[in-house]
């Protein structure tokens, strides 16, 4: 399924968050996150539903009605974030899989054909990974790391 995560980026203020700070969980109206980048600028997302994209020619629009759901769950992480002006929004297509694991490994059914695809949301954190893992299973034909969750026949394997 291909849907816009929706990001937001506040003005700058006194940099003070170091880390990653965010929360995970299946209430879709609670879980956010949020970074400070040096330059002062808290750059935000989560929470709010993700948007439908256009396949043809590849967009994902965000949409302003759905910056205050997301902006009450990002003051439960931040409360000051309710005094801070958003100064843009935006979005983009992503592809997601219905058990939100991602796929990877060698095809089930075409020899020399490999699959990573399906990062559901955390394709930028898996990337450096992931890659690692692939270029040892083409490379050798297997991999140290185990990867029989994400194959491609999982799905096969559910009916
Ligand atoms: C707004 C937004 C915020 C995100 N934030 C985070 C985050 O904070 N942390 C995180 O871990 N992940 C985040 N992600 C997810 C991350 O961007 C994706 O999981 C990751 O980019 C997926 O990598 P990919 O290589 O599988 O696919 P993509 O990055 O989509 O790359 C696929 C490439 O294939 C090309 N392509 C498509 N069709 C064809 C074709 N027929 N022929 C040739 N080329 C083709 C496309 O042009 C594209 O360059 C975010 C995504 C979005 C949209």
């Amino acid at each position: 399924d291909a849907r816009g995560p929706q990001m937001g980026v506040t003005e700058p203020l006194p940099h003070r968050i170091l880390p990653v700070v965010g929360i995970w969980t299946r209430d879709k109206d609670y879980g956010a996150y949020l970074r400070q980048v040096e330059r002062g600028n808290i750059v935000f997302g989560g929470a709010a539903e993700r948007v439908s994209v256009d396949l043809d020619p590849g967009h994902a629009k965000a949409d302003p009605a759905r910056l205050p759901v997301q902006l009450r769950a990002v003051a439960r992480l931040l409360p000051a974030i309710a005094q801070a002006a958003v100064i843009r929004t935006w979005s983009g297509c992503e592809g997601y899989v219905r058990d939100m694991l991602p796929v990877i490994g060698q095809s089930a059914t075409t020899p020399g054909l490999f699959h990573a695809f399906g990062f559901c949301g955390h394709g930028f954190q898996l990337g450096p990974g992931v890659g690692d893992a692939m270029a040892e299973l083409i490379t050798t034909g297997h991999c140290e790391t185990p990867l029989d969750d994400f194959s491609i026949d999982r799905f096969s394997r559910e009916a």
